[in-house]
């Protein structure tokens, strides 16, 4: 098992499989945004060696993210791999579900278990501004295939920017847990390097965001005791099917109960999301280094996780975007 030094269990590895994406959302990467060449990036062999070290050190669960994960070549085999490696029980992907009317069954029967589904608005005309081009249909038909490939219990991610979706755009997203068992959770906009400008001036708080689902639905109901679910504290709309959850990094951080850390695409263990401190890990395997030198660099990097971000101290991540990360 993982430990790090403040006594955080760590079994949870978030790994972005490509930089690259099929949409340039304005909170998450410039217009022309420049990606790595395919040579930098992880190689299949090359990921699945490195999720074979980490399961063999006690982490259990894996989520695909990227960039957008669903762009990656053979990602249904990748997933099929990951899903087999001993040790491994959770297989997740945080997509755009762009592409998942296509992909969603093989995804499903290759071993992976739910998606996460980005959808920001419902408006068709804010997608396209938020997205630069995306179409609102296709995200719907995503996500309709998800369910129908049995991707469940589907959770829809949407972050708050404000002048974009911070209006009548929360409550129709929100309404959407009446009918459907769906988790829909508000996310505050962290800010990292390429698009710093949107990210410091538009954030909108989930104070904020619950202020208004308060007045178009009346009490929101907590769920689990108020108690956080992963990274979300959850409620529930009057009589509603699904819930709403929110992810407040900035006004109320989770630091103290996170499990995870992250594979960037160009395969550096990146220790906390807001941080820069990094290890590569992907030079020494190049390099020939053996697994059980890479396997003790691993847990020696591990218990050097840090504490918490530094938001508040001003501390801005600025060497790499979101989606190099993995958000
Ligand atoms: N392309 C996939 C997608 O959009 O779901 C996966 C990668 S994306 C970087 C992962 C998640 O990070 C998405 O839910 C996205 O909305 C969120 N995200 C991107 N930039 C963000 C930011 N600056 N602050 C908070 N969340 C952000
Ligand atoms: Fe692409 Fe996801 Fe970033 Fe949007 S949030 S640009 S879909 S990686």
């Amino acid at each position: 098992m993982a430990w790090d030094r403040f006594g955080r269990r760590l079994h949870y590895l978030r790994i972005s499989v490509t930089d690259h994406c099929n949409l340039r959302c304005v909170y998450c990467m410039p217009e022309d945004m420049t990606f790595m060449p395919q040579q930098a990036l992880m190689q299949d062999d090359e990921l699945l060696t490195l999720v074979r070290l980490f399961a063999e050190l006690g982490f259990d669960k894996i989520r695909l993210t990227g960039g957008e994960p669903t762009v990656r070549a053979r990602i249904v085999d990748l997933v099929r791999e990951i899903a087999h490696t001993p040790g491994i029980r959770t297989v997740t992907m945080t997509t755009n579900g762009i592409l998942l009317p296509r992909m969603a069954h093989d995804l499903a029967r290759a071993g992976l278990q739910r998606v996460n589904i980005s959808l920001d608005t419902l408006d068709p005309a804010k997608f396209r501004r938020l997205t630069r081009w995306g179409r609102l249909e296709d995200v719907l038909d995503g996500i309709r295939a998800a369910e129908d490939a049995g991707l469940t219990p589907i959770k829809i991610n949407a972050v708050v920017v404000r002048g974009y979706n911070d209006g009548q755009d929360v409550v129709d997203l929100a309404a959407l847990t009446l009918d459907k068992p769906w988790q829909v959770r508000f996310i505050e906009m962290m800010p990292f390097a390429g698009a710093t400008d949107i990210q410091r001036t538009m954030l909108v708080t989930s104070h904020e965001v619950m202020a208004k689902l308060r007045e178009a639905f009346g009490a929101l109901d907590p769920v689990n005791g108020g108690r956080l679910d992963g990274e979300a504290r959850l409620y529930r709309l009057p009589k509603a099917r699904g819930t709403v959850g929110f992810i407040s990094t900035i006004s109320q951080p989770f630091c103290a109960s996170c499990t995870r850390v992250r594979l960037t695409a160009d395969g550096h263990l990146r220790l906390c999301l807001l941080r820069e401190k990094e290890v590569d890990l992907l030079t020494p395997l190049r390099d020939g280094a053996s697994l059980e030198d890479l396997r003790r660099l691993i847990a020696q990097s591990l218990w050097q996780k840090p504490w918490g971000h530094g938001l508040a101290q001003g501390e801005i991540p600025q060497d790499r975007t979101m989606s190099q990360i993995g958000g």
